[in-house]
C-alpha cells in the first residue's frame, strides 16, 4: 500500500556514547527510526551496549551487524553476530536485519528464541547493478519464503531507469519491503518510496555520515522533498541534466509547490540518455520536467509539440506532459525569461507603458552564439528588434545572424559599433563567470553606447560588464533575473497556476 514511508536514520558512529547522542538528534530532527549499525563500533560489549543503546532509544531502534561480505564492517564469525542479535531482540529492538544469504541459519540459531514484538528484516544487497524485474521479484519470493516479515533489497543503478525495475517490485510486493537503489543515478529511489508503498528509507544527520551510496540527508528528505506529504498520486517533477547535483531548481520549485497546496515533488534527475528516461517514466504521474546541460536538444527531438521559438533556438528546456493525451509539449523558459526581464526592465526605466514590445525596433547586441545566443537572438527578433551578433567565432556569429535575418560583427569591431543611441546589449558568454570575475566581454568605454546591459551570468550576480555599465548610469538586467523568470515560466507550465513570485525570489535570495 503506497503512502507514508518511516524515515531511518543510520548510526555509523565509532562510540555508543556518540550514537545515543545521534539518536537524540534524530528524533528531534524528525526521524522515525534509527538504524543501530554494530559493525561500525570500534568496541563492542555485546550485553553493556545493546542494554544501553536500546534501553536508550528514544526512537524505534533496528539493529544491524553487517559483515564485510555484505557491504559492512564486520570481519568475525556469524556465531557472535547471531549471538549479539539475538540479545538484541531480547531487549526489546524494533528490528533486526540479517542477511539472506544467512537467514536461514540466523532462523535455526534462533529456533523457539524468536521474538514477536521484534521485526524481521531479510537483506540482498548488490553493490554492482539492479537485476531485471524477474530476477528482482524471484528474489522477494526467495526472502519472503525464508520467514521475513519485511524484505529488503538494495541494489546499484548504472542509470535512472534501473530504478523503475525496483518500484514495479515494490509496488506488487504483497509484504512491506523496502527497496532502495544505491548510487546518484538511484537518488529517486530514496525520496519516490512512499509513492511505489515502500515501508522505509534511510536519511543521514549530515553529509558524511552515509551507511550506503547516494542516502540523501535527513533535512532534504523532510524539508526539500517534502517527504512526508508523498503518496501514491504525487505528481513527479524534476531536474533533468548531467550533472544536476549544483542544481537550486529541487529547493526553490519544491518550495513554489509546498507554498501554493500542489501535490508534487521536485527531484534533481542525473540521466545519461534522454530518450529512454521518458520511455521508461511514461507515466503520466512524472507529468514534467525542467531540462538543463546537455539535454535540451533532445528534449526538442522527443518533444511531440514545440513552442514555435523553441523550436528556431534548437533547445526545449521545460517539457510537459499534457494530461489529455499524454503528449510531450516542448518549451523554452529561458527565452521568454531573459526577454520579459529587458522588456519589464525598459519599461520601469521610460516611466511609459506602450502597447507593443519596448524592444520593437530596437538594436539589440548579443555577444555569444551559442545556446542562450540563440535564445535571446530569436526572442529579441520575435519582438521586433533588429539584432546583431557578435561573437569570438565570427562565422557562428554569421550563422545565427542568417537564421534570424540580423547582421553580424566580430567581438573586435563591437568595440566602435555605435550606430545609434539606445541599443540594447546582452552578454551570453561566459566571460566574466566565476572564478574569472575580472574578465569581461566588452571595454567600460564602450558600453557608453548602450540603454540597458544584460549579463546572462548568474554566478556572480553583478558581473563586471554591469557593474562598469552601472558606474556609467546604464540600466543592467542580471542573469539571476532571467534565471528566476524562467523558473516561474517553468512553474506555470507544470501547474497552471501563477508563480508565487515572492516566495521563489526570497527562497533564491536565501540560497546566496
Ligand atoms: P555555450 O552554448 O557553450 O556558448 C558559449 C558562447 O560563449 C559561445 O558563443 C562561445 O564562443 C562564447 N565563449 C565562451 N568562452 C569564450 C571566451 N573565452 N571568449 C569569447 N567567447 C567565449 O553556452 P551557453 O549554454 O549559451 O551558456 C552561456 C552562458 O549563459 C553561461 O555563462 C551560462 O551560465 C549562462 N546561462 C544563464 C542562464 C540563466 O538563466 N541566467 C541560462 C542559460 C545560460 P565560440 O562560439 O567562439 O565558442
Amino acid at each position: 500500500m503506497a503512502g507514508v514511508s518511516l524515515v531511518c536514520v543510520p548510526l555509523v558512529a565509532k562510540s555508543v556514547e556518540q550514537m545515543l547522542s545521534e539518536m537524540a538528534t534524530a528524533k528531534v530532527r524528525g526521524a522515525d527510526v534509527v538504524e543501530i549499525r554494530l559493525d561500525h563500533l570500534a568496541s563492542f560489549e555485546p550485553r553493556r551496549d545493546l542494554d544501553l543503546l536500546l534501553r536508550n532509544r528514544p526512537l524505534p531502534a533496528l539493529v544491524t551487524y553487517r559483515p564485510k561480505w555484505e557491504g559492512g564492517e564486520y570481519e568475525g564469525d556469524d556465531g557472535r553476530r547471531f549471538e549479539a542479535l539475538l540479545l538484541a531482540m531480547e531487549f526489546g529492538a524494533d528490528y533486526v536485519d540479517v542477511e539472506l544469504k544467512v537467514a536461514q541459519e540466523f532462523l535455526d540459531y534462533l529456533s523457539g528464541k524468536r521474538q514477536d514484538r521484534t521485526k524481521l528484516i531479510v537483506s540482498s544487497h548488490n553493490y554492482q547493478s539492479t537485476p531485471s524485474t524477474e530476477d528482482l521479484s524471484s528474489l522477494v519470493a526467495r526472502i519472503q519464503a525464508v520467514g521475513a516479515d519485511i524484505v529488503k533489497i538494495a541494489t546499484t543503478a548504472v542509470d535512472i531507469v534501473d530504478v523503475a525495475r525496483m518500484f514495479e517490485v515494490m509496488v506488487h510486493c504483497q509484504v512491506p519491503m523496502i527497496g532502495l537503489v544505491m548510487g546518484e543515478r538511484g537518488l529517486i529511489s530514496r525520496i519516490l518510496c512512499p509513492k511505489f508503498g515502500g515501508y522505509l528509507t534511510f536519511a543521514t544527520l549530515s553529509v558524511g555520515k552515509e551507511s550506503a551510496p547516494g542516502q540523501p540527508t535527513l533535512s532534504d528528505l523532510l524539508d526539500i522533498y517534502n517527504i512526508k506529504q508523498i503518496r501514491a498520486d504525487t505528481k513527479v517533477y524534476g531536474i533533468v541534466g548531467k550533472p544536476v547535483g549544483h542544481s537550486k531548481g529541487p529547493i526553490l520549485h519544491g518550495a513554489a509547490f509546498r507554498s501554493v497546496g500542489y501535490d508534487a515533488v521536485y527531484l534533481p534527475l542525473l540521466v545519461d540518455d534522454f530518450a529512454s528516461f521518458l520511455h521508461t517514466y511514461s507515466s503520466p504521474d512524472f507529468a514534467g520536467f525542467s531540462v538543463t546541460m546537455p539535454h535540451k536538444e533532445a528534449a526538442l527531438a522527443c518533444s511531440d509539440e514545440v513552442d514555435p521559438i523553441a523550436k528556431y533556438i534548437g533547445a526545449v528546456n521545460t517539457l510537459i506532459k499534457r494530461q489529455s493525451d499524454g503528449k510531450l509539449i516542448g518549451y523554452n523558459t529561458d527565452y521568454t525569461g531573459a526577454i520579459s526581464a529587458i522588456e519589464t526592465t525598459l519599461q520601469g526605466s521610460s516611466g511609459k507603458v506602450s502597447a507593443g514590445s519596448p524592444l520593437a525596433d530596437k538594436v539589440f547586441v548579443v555577444i555569444g552564439a551559442g545556446g542562450a545566443g540563440k535564445a535571446l537572438a530569436y526572442g529579441a527578433k520575435g519582438k521586433g528588434a533588429r539584432v546583431v551578433i557578435a561573437n569570438r567565432t565570427y562565422e557562428r556569429a554569421k550563422e545565427l545572424a542568417n537564421l534570424v535575418g540580423g547582421q553580424a560583427i566580430s567581438l573586435a569591431d563591437l568595440e566602435n559599433f555605435h550606430p545609434e543611441e539606445g541599443m540594447i546589449l546582452a552578454n551570453t558568454t561566459s566571460i566574466g563567470m566565476h572564478p574569472n570575475i575580472h574578465d569581461t566581454p566588452l571595454s567600460k568605454q564602450a558600453l557608453k553606447s548602450y540603454a540597458l546591459v544584460f549579463d546572462a551570468i548568474y554566478n556572480p550576480v553583478v558581473t563586471r560588464l554591469l557593474r562598469e555599465a552601472e558606474e556609467l548610469g546604464v540600466t543592467i538586467v542580471t542573469g539571476m533575473e532571467m534565471f528566476i523568470r524562467q523558473a516561474m515560466g517553468q512553474f506555470e507550465l507544470f501547474t497552471g497556476l501563477p508563480a508565487p513570485e515572492m516566495l521563489m525570489r526570497d527562497t533564491l535570495l536565501s540560497l546566496q
